[in-house]
Order: structure tokens, then C-alpha cells, then sequence
């Protein structure tokens, strides 16, 4: 018999890329598409997701939230993003946060659309962003790839449309659905504490329908949803899958990436969440985990575990040595995935990408800057640092012929 396919749901898109290349400018030009939709104007508080409604379909913009926050949130599994607009200014071109963006991108597994922005500006030079990220694997549509690239202009609100026709067209194919009548699935986008409503959440639906009057559990809190907002700031009753929503009548103000979990009766949301604290209290009481190399190779579908590396070299020249003596090791047992190299110390990203993407991270001539050694205890990430290129490949080697335990 046929399986009932759930209807379609909106994407969900987040926009990322280096520093001043557009990004708050362009969820600034999206979002005035829609002021003709609402009769009286004024600036609602962000909450932290802004819903567009283009030709008579909704996207969902997730605020910008740094690709390391983004990596987090898929840390805990709480993926809310189906696309990810990499913006890059085209006059200026790729740079190092464009690449990281786009392999935080990438070890998502998201669809990845790219806004070439800055296109009013004399020195934008479109064809060498293309250029650039097509060796990096994105191809262009106009050569035979399958990504779009969408020349825009933030600051003066042009090519906005084509960006959002390009939205929708990638949400076509990926065929999003998700069933209102699901059992929930919801998650902590951003939180505040608001002076007269008290704790706000707002959270993404990813499946079924959250309501007012629902009893949840958020993490180590809880309660019973007294109002709903939406991201223009009015009362609303319901949400369904991919759409936004400020919730307001928990106890307390729960972390981005917290599920979001309806139950039956306050009591039993009360004891899911007290047991949710006691659970995290003895989780901190074992401060360091312990690294395996098995937790490390990711052994899923594929047939081969695979071994996930990021590398940070101290110049783009060592980088790239390193990066060609390791292509050129013979595969073992164990396959290679290079998910981010880059140029630079090993940073909270790094870390917070492996702990994501389950990854070693391989450092030559660098190390971790002070803070991030504190983040990689608490992570429990694998780092090995290297200053001789032929030690780094050697233990490599070992590692993927599956010898080192
Ligand atoms: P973000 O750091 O990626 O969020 O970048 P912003 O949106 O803050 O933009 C950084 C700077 O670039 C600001 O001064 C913007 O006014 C400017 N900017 C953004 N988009 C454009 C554009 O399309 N053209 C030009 N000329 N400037 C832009
Ligand atoms: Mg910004």
C-alpha cells in the first residue's frame, strides 16, 4: 500500500558568511519585502526568526546565528535549517569565514544557495567568487554544477527577488513535508527573559503542532504555554511544522538547541524536567570524557568507517602541503574526510564542528588559543598537534590503515 506523504512545509533558511560581507543588510532587504503586509509599520522585537511570505509561500529566516552557533545547534540535534544562503561580497571574494561557513555548511548536509553580494560596488568581480568556490566544490549552475548563484545588491534591495524564486525552487526539490498532526518535534531557537511576560522561548517546529494551553518540557524547565507570538509579534493560537513561534509560560529560560516536548499534565512535564537536571548534573560531574578513536570513526551506512579530520596549519603554503600528503596516502581500512581546513589557530568553531561532525582535529605549527583549551576538555575532542609535517602524515597513515587503537 502507498505511504501517505505529510504536506509540504516551508524551508527554513539561514544566512551565513564572513564578517561585513551582508549578511544582517540582506535579512534587513529580505524582510522589507514584507512590509507592504503589514498595515501598521514599526519594528517589532526580533525574535530571533522572521517569516516571508513570497508569491503565496512562506520562507523562514533563521537569524543569522554565526556558523558556530549553527554547528551547535546540530551538535544536540536540533537541525532546524534546511538551506543556507552563503553571502560573500563580491568584490572582495572568499574568505577564511566564507570557508568555514561553507564547511559547516557542508558537514550539515544542507542545500547551499550563494548570494554574491556588494554587486553595486565597482570592484565586484562575480566570476572569480565562482571561481574560487567552484574549487571548492560548489558549481555553478551556468557550468554544469547544480548551485545557484544570485548576483544581489543588499544595500539597494536588488536581486532580492531572484534570491527568494532560488529559495523556493531548492525547497521544491528537496521536497520538504512535515505532518501538523505528527507527534511534536520543536526546538529552542534564542531565549530572553522578558521584564512583564517573564521566560520567552522561541522555537521551530519541525513536526506536529504546538499550542496554546500545550503542557512541555524545554530541557530542565518547563510549563504550560499561556500565549504564542509570532515573529511580527502577535497573538497566535498555533504553530505547525517549519514556522516560528514565541512561547511564553515556562519557569525558566532554556539554551538554543533545547527539544521542545508536549506531555499530558503539568505534573508529569515537572517530573520529566527534574529528572532532565538530575540527568545533566551527573553529566557535568563527569567533566572530561574519554576520547576513542571508535567514537571518532563514523561508522554508520557507509562500508568503510570513515575517518573525519579538520586541519589548521599556521600559512596557507604548510596548509596545503599537509593537505597534499595526506590526499596521497594509500586508503586502508579506514576511509579520509577532510571536513574544514583552514589557516589560523584552533578555535571554538574547530571544536564545536568536530564534536558535531565527530572529527579529529589535526594542527601543524598551531595550537588552540587559550579559551578554546578549555572547550576541547569539556568536549572531549581528539587534538593532535604536529610541527614536523612527516610525523602528522605517518600517524595519519597508522590511523586509517586502522592500527592505532
Ligand atoms: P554582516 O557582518 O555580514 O552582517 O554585514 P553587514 O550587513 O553588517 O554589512 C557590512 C557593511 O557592508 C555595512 O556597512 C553595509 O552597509 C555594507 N553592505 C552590505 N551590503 C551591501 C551592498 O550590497 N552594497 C554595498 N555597497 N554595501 C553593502
Ligand atoms: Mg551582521
Amino acid at each position: 500500500s502507498e505511504k501517505e506523504l505529510a504536506p509540504k512545509r516551508p524551508p527554513v533558511v539561514t544566512v551565513m558568511g564572513h564578517v561585513d560581507h551582508g549578511k544582517t543588510t540582506l535579512l534587513d532587504a529580505i524582510r522589507r519585502t514584507r512590509v507592504a503586509e503589514r498595515e501598521v509599520g514599526g519594528i517589532t522585537q526580533s525574535i530571533g526568526a522572521s517569516v516571508v511570505n513570497y508569491k503565496g509561500q512562506k520562507i523562514v529566516f533563521i537569524d543569522t546565528p554565526g556558523h558556530e552557533a549553527f554547528t551547535e545547534m546540530r551538535a544536540r540535534g536540533a537541525m532546524v535549517t534546511d538551506i543556507v544562503v552563503l553571502v560573500v561580497a563580491a568584490d572582495e571574494g572568499v574568505m577564511p569565514q566564507t570557508i568555514e561557513a561553507l564547511n559547516h555548511a557542508k558537514a550539515a548536509g544542507v542545500a547551499i544557495i550563494v548570494a554574491l553580494n556588494k554587486m553595486d560596488r565597482p570592484g565586484a568581480n562575480p566570476d572569480r567568487v565562482m571561481n574560487q568556490l567552484a574549487a571548492m566544490g560548489l558549481i555553478p549552475e551556468s557550468w554544469g554544477g547544480d548551485t545557484i548563484y544570485v548576483p544581489v545588491s543588499a544595500i539597494k534591495g536588488e536581486g532580492i527577488e531572484d534570491l527568494l524564486e532560488a529559495i523556493i525552487l531548492i525547497a521544491d526539490l528537496l521536497d520538504l513535508r512535515g505532518d501538523p498532526e505528527a507527534p511534536l518535534k520543536a526546538y529552542v531557537i534564542e531565549s530572553r527573559l522578558d521584564k512583564g511576560k517573564g521566560p520567552l522561548a522561541t522555537v521551530v517546529v519541525r513536526e506536529g503542532t504546538l499550542r496554546v494551553g500545550d503542557f512541555v518540557v524545554v530541557g530542565t524547565t518547563y510549563g504550560k504555554i499561556r500565549a504564542m507570538f509570532d515573529d511580527k509579534g502577535d497573538p497566535i493560537s498555533s504553530a505547525g511544522p517549519s514556522m516560528p513561534a514565541e512561547i511564553m509560560g515556562i519557569q525558566d529560560v532554556p539554551e538554543a538547541g533545547t527539544l521542545v516536548q508536549r506531555v499530558d499534565s503539568l505534573e508529569e512535564a515537572e517530573r520529566i524536567a527534574k529528572s532532565n537536571s538530575d540527568l545533566q548534573r551527573d553529566k557535568q560531574q563527569k567533566t572530561r570524557k574519554e576520547f576513542s578513536l571508535e567514537e571518532i570513526l563514523s561508522s554508520s551506512e557507509e562500508e568503510k568507517p570513515v575517518l573525519n579530520l579538520i586541519l589548521k596549519a599556521d600559512t596557507a603554503g604548510s596548509l596545503e602541503a599537509v593537505q597534499n600528503a595526506l590526499l596521497k596516502l594509500e586508503k586502508g581500512e579506514v576511509d579520509m574526510n577532510i571536513i574544514h581546513a583552514g589557516v589560523g589557530a584552533i578555535s571554538d568553531g574547530d571544536v564545536i564542528l568536530a564534536e558535531a561532525s565527530k572529527a579529529l582535529i589535526v594542527g601543524f605549527n598551531v595550537r588552540p588559543v587559550g579559551k578554546t583549551n578549555k572547550l576541547i576538555e569539556e568536549k572531549g575532542i581528539k587534538v593532535l598537534t604536529y610541527r614536523i609535517i612527516y610525523d602528522l602524515v605517518d600517524d595519519m597513515a597508522n590511523l586509517l590503515k586502522g592500527l592505532v587503537k
